[in-house]
């Protein structure tokens, strides 16, 4: 899940954990790290590795935009719509409007960030 640096920051305020054991920079965007056991993002609270395992956010209060905003993604066409990749996309509606502009602002200033290092 790409974050933006104010995110990460928060996060590591508030978890007491080091950027590095929870974020790197991945194709030029600041993005969080799996578990290498689990393969779920580091602050899921889970043991198994199963897509459709019960796990907990550990951060939900304080998760990202890009967290708040999933299953919602965008497709080639910079259109909102729910990632194929996520198990449980049939229980989301269709992204609601103005969806896409919420996206395209998250990625442009991940992005802006990312290329500023
Ligand atoms: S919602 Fe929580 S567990 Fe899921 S990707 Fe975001 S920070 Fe990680």
């Amino acid at each position: 899940m790409p974050i933006t640096q104010a995110e990460a920051s928060r996060l590591a305020r508030r978890t007491g954990m080091k950027q590095e054991e929870f974020a790197v920079m991945n194709d030029g965007a600041l993005t969080l790290l799996n578990n290498a056991q689990t393969r779920a993002c580091v602050f899921l609270l889970t043991d198994s590795a199963d897509l459709n395992a019960e796990g907990m956010c550990s951060v939900y209060e304080i998760r990202p935009k890009g967290c708040r905003t999933y299953p919602y993604v965008l497709n080639h066409e910079d259109r909102a719509v729910l990632d194929e990749g996520c198990p449980h996309r049939s229980q989301f509606p269709t992204p609601p409007e103005g969806m896409d502009m919420v996206l395209l602002n998250l990625e442009e200033r991940i992005v802006r960030e990312g290329s500023a290092d």
